[in-house]
């Protein structure tokens, strides 16, 4: 028998009801207004009163409205198909909507139920299986999609029969298992899973030991984020989160990436719905979209739904992750997941926190960030999910809560600059302030000295020391003028802006410079860092500017070029002479 029972209460998106029977927490319910159900979340339970969150509008809502109880929490659908589609945070696809919203009460299918998959075994009758490992898998697009022993069955089953290679569709039964017990169940392709628990199913939750190349310098060559790894993009508007995040999503090194777009202003969500399938994967020259899930909120779209489309998101790419698959996560931006946070909590009359943000912010923000990782499977593969998340503090404060709690959680910072944002200085990443944990990681150390070169790590904090002191002697020629300073500050100065205009500086609108590979990015620092080394002779400060300015027009044209294509080696032919006049 479900629990049932009656709105007693209802302020905005917060209804409170008087129930019949026990409910728990995050449970889901329907609320039948004038015959239409709304879906909702039990969010505080208090003796026979429950505190519920309607996913979307209350108007016409009363009191007595009837409420059914539903003995699950909020559930994600998993099976082939996920990818290419857009869903909203309730798993609504979003093709099927009629205009870009859905009527109220009206929830759709995520998956397409008659589609034929081509099905192949990987498990045999006899098998000894447990939750996550594979029994087959059918392609999706050009990837292997497994299909698995679904996440909630606990202890060990063995296959008693299993479909042989063929057409099927999503809800054909592929294998039927037995437990210890000897009952049998059955097993389809597509399987539920509630999207605040993270998903288990693997071994074990290894540190990060390798990185994510995403071909972006900034990322790469300074601040390398790791496969499995966790980083955030804080900035103002217009600085260019979105654009940085979709280069790494055009080129980082993963099998599926998700985007999470939560809840920014309506006409940015329909800048994902018109670019991203237009983008061109460089790796593949297929569609990237083929490949990728949006699960997209906008800020009109009710607070709940909001708040649940984050983990909707993270959901999906656990899931994919338990394939043996690398995924990357996108979240745009969290400060709108944040603030649905607080417009709840603070309905819920809750004693506010810092800038009124719940009391638990930082544990719940930190909850969500651990949930990536790199993982091994219990059959020995590995499997990951990468996460990269942007937050936009009001004024660019970095001081205010969410930016905080994301530090504390996330272990790269790619803090976005207003000051770079307006001198055109793209990607606005201040060189300074940003950082990645994993450069301290001795694995990672190794790992780049192994696949890009021995040294890498000190060439990198190398490259950083010169942009700190170009800073230092900027400030200081700002203070005392150009001529009352010697030389050696401006040359300090120059060195630094060589290495702001060829490596931080990157152009994600031209095609080759967009896309910086491994090993571009290698020969680039090393020649840089090759100049910063040289000391020149200049007469004044007029002579190094012009000096080191021309030097920057060279290296500049350079990475438009094809990587050592004629061009690009002319350019080198340009730079040698330059240098060969040793300023003078
Ligand atoms: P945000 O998401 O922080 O509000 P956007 O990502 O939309 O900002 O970026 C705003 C604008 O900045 C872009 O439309 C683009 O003109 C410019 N921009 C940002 N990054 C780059 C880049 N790497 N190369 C060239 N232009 C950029
Ligand atoms: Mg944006």
């Amino acid at each position: 028998m479900k629990t049932t029972g009656k709105v007693t209460g209802i302020v905005s998106n917060l209804v409170t009801v008087k129930c019949d029977g026990p409910v728990s927490q995050n449970e889901i319910c329907y609320i039948t207004v004038d015959g239409t159900p709304l879906m909702a979340e039990v969010i505080k339970v208090n003796g026979d009163s429950a505190a519920v969150q309607v996913f979307e509008s209350t108007r016409g809502l009363k009191n007595g409205d009837p409420v059914e109880f539903q003995a699950r929490m909020l559930e994600a659908t998993l099976g082939p198909g996920l990818l290419s589609s857009s869903y909203d945070g309730l798993q609504n696809n979003l093709e099927t909507m009629t205009g870009v919203f859905l009527k109220k009460g009206e929830y759709t299918d995520p998956l397409d139920h008659e589609k034929l998959w081509d099905f192949t075994p990987i498990a045999k009758e006899g098998d000894k299986v447990q939750a996550a490992d594979w029994l087959g898998e059918v392609k999706e697009g050009w990837l292997p999609h497994k299909i698995m022993v679904p996440f909630s069955f606990t202890g060990e089953y063995t296959v008693k029969s299993l479909k042989e290679a063929g057409q099927y569709n999503i809800d054909t039964v592929i294998a039927v298992l037995t437990n210890d017990a000897g009952e049998e169940v059955e097993v389809t392709m597509t399987q539920k899973w509630p999207v605040k628990v993270a998903v288990k199913g693997y071994r074990e939750k290894p540190r990060p030991n390798r990185i994510m190349e995403t071909g972006v310098r900034v990322i790469d060559t300074l601040n390398p984020i790791a496969e499995g790894g966790t980083g955030f993009i804080p900035g103002p508007f217009g600085c260019g989160k979105t654009v940085l995040q979709h280069a790494i999503a055009k080129q980082g090194e993963a099998d599926v990436i998700v985007m999470a777009a939560c809840g920014e202003r309506a006409n940015e969500v329909v800048e994902i719905f018109t670019e991203f399938p237009e983008l061109v994967d460089p790796h593949t020259g297929r569609f990237l979209m083929e490949r990728t899930t949006i699960i997209c909120n906008t800020s009109n779209m009710p607070v709940a739904a909001r708040e649940a489309s984050v983990y909707t998101a993270m959901t999906l790419c656990e899931y994919y992750r338990a394939m043996g698959l690398k995924v990357l996560l996108l979240a745009d931006s969290t400060s709108r997941w944040a603030q649905a946070l607080r417009e709840m909590s603070n309905r819920m009359e809750e004693l506010p926190g810092a800038d009124a943000f719940p009391v638990d912010l930082s544990a719940i923000i930190s909850n969500f960030y651990a949930r990536a990782g790199m993982v091994y499977l219990n059959n020995g593969q590995t499997g990951s999910v990468t996460f990269i998340g942007t937050v936009s503090p009001a004024g660019g404060n970095l001081k205010e809560p969410v930016t905080e709690s994301t530090k504390k959680a996330a272990r790269c910072f790619y803090a976005l600059e207003q000051n770079r944002a307006d001198k055109k200085r793209y990607p606005a990443v201040n060189p300074i302030d940003s950082y990645s944990k994993y450069l301290e990681y001795p694995e990672i150390a190794e790992h780049l000295s192994e696949r890009i070169m021995p040294g890498w790590v000190e060439m990198v904090a190398n490259a950083k020391n010169i942009i700190r002191k170009g800073r230092d002697a900027s400030e200081q020629i700002n203070i005392l003028g150009d001529d009352g300073v010697p030389m050696s500050y401006h040359e300090m100065f120059w060195k630094s802006e060589l290495l702001d205009f060829v490596i931080l500086q990157q152009d994600a609108f031209d095609a080759v410079d967009a896309l910086c590979p491994l090993e571009r990015q290698k020969y680039m620092l090393q020649l840089i860092l090759d100049i910063c080394k040289r000391e020149f002779e200049f007469e004044d400060f007029e002579k190094c500017r012009d000096y080191f300015k021309n030097m920057i027009n060279i290296l500049r044209q350079m990475n438009y070029s094809e990587f050592q294509s004629e061009k690009f080696n002319g350019f080198i032919q340009q730079l040698n002479q330059l240098l060969e006049s040793n300023g003078k």
